[in-house]
C-alpha cells in the first residue's frame, strides 16, 4: 500500500517524476493535507454506492480517497499534462474515469448517463479551480442534473456568498441563485498553508444539498433572475432605482413600477440586499400585471 498523495513528501516526488510545473492560469493549488481531505469526504456522506465527480483532480490526491469509498468517480481534467499523472498515481484503482475536457464545455449529462448510471446517486465531490467557481456551480445548477449534493472547496468569500443571508455585505444575486436551487452549509474554513503552492486567499468547503422542488415558486425563472440580479447592480441604491434602471423607458412608467412594488409588499426605498427570496419571488410572480 502507497502513501497517500495529499502530503507534501509524495505530491514533490510525483512533480519531480513527472517534471510539472503549476500553472497558475488553472487555479492549480494542490491539496497536501489529508486531514482537509477526510473532512470533505466526511461532509460528502460517500457510500460504495454512490457516483461522485470531480472537477479539477490535479494529481489525484482527493480522488484517490473518492475512489477508496465510491462506486466510481468521474473527473473532468482540463490540463492534458495532469493525464498520464493520474494513470500513474491512481494505477490501482479500477473505478475512475478521467475526461480530459474543460468542465465548463463538457456534456455532464451524457457523461453521467454513461459512466454513472448504475450508482444510486450522484454528488459532485472538488477542490475547485477558484477562478470559475461561479460559472462552474451555476452550470451544473442549471442544468438541472440528478446531483444530489456538492461538497466544494473554493475562495473563502465566495462560499460566504453562497451561503449569506439578505442584509449582509455578502448577500447577493449568487446567494439568491444558489438557494433557490439548493440548501447552504460551511463544512470548514482551510487555511492557505495546506496548498501547494498557497494561494493568496484562506478557503471554505461549503455542503450543497438540492432541494426537491425550488426554494419558492416563481413562474418565469428568467425573469426571478433577471429581477435578482437587477437588485443589487448598485448595492447603495433603493430597489426603486435600481429596478428603475433596469426597466425601459421606465420614467414613464414610474408610478406603475412603484404600484409593482406596493402590490408585493416591498417598499421602494428598500435596498435590494434587505430582500428575501420569498419576496423576490413575489416581484418576479407580480411582474406581469405592469409594464415592461
Ligand atoms: N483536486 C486537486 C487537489 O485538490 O489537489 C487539484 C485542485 S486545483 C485547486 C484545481 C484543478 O482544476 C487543477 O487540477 C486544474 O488543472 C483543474 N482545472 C482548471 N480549470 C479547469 C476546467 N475548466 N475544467 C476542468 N478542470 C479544470
Amino acid at each position: 500500500e502507497h502513501k497517500d498523495i495529499a502530503t507534501p513528501a509524495r505530491t514533490k516526488l510525483l512533480l519531480d517524476k513527472h517534471g510539472f510545473s503549476f500553472k497558475k492560469s488553472l487555479g492549480q493549488n494542490f491539496l497536501i493535507d489529508t486531514n482537509v481531505i477526510n473532512n470533505i469526504i466526511t461532509a460528502s456522506g460517500i457510500t460504495d454506492e454512490s457516483g461522485v465527480i470531480e472537477i479539477g483532480p490535479g494529481m489525484g490526491s482527493l480522488t484517490e480517497q473518492l475512489a477508496k469509498r465510491a462506486k466510481k468517480v468521474l473527473a473532468f481534467e482540463i490540463d492534458q499534462r495532469l493525464i498520464p499523472i493520474l494513470g500513474d498515481s491512481l494505477s490501482s484503482y479500477n473505478n475512475v474515469t478521467v475526461i480530459n475536457e474543460d468542465i465548463l464545455k463538457a456534456d455532464v449529462k451524457s457523461a453521467i448517463e454513461t459512466y454513472l448510471s448504475d450508482c444510486k446517486e450522484i454528488m459532485v465531490v472538488a477542490n475547485l479551480p477558484y477562478y470559475i467557481t461561479t460559472p462552474i456551480l451555476m452550470g451544473l445548477l442549471e442544468e438541472h442534473l440528478p446531483i444530489s449534493s456538492y461538497v466544494v472547496m473554493m475562495q473563502k468569500e465566495v462560499g460566504e456568498r453562497l451561503s449569506a443571508s439578505p442584509s449582509t455585505k455578502s448577500y447577493g444575486s449568487l446567494s439568491i441563485a444558489v438557494q433557490y436551487y439548493t440548501s447552504v452549509e460551511k463544512v470548514m474554513i482551510v487555511p492557505k498553508g495546506v496548498f501547494m503552492p498557497p494561494p493568496n486567499v484562506d478557503s471554505l468547503v461549503v455542503k450543497l444539498t438540492a432541494l426537491e422542488k425550488p426554494a419558492v415558486t416563481v413562474n418565469n425563472e428568467d425573469l426571478f433572475f433577471k429581477l435578482t440580479r437587477g437588485a443589487f447592480v448598485q448595492r447603495r441604491k433603493t430597489i426603486l432605482n435600481n429596478y428603475m434602471s433596469l426597466i425601459q423607458n421606465s420614467k414613464e412608467h414610474k408610478g406603475e413600477i412603484i404600484a409593482w412594488l406596493e402590490a408585493s409588499e416591498i417598499e421602494p426605498i428598500r435596498r435590494g440586499e434587505s430582500l428575501t427570496l420569498k419576496e423576490f419571488a413575489e416581484l418576479s410572480n407580480n411582474f406581469e400585471d405592469f409594464p415592461h
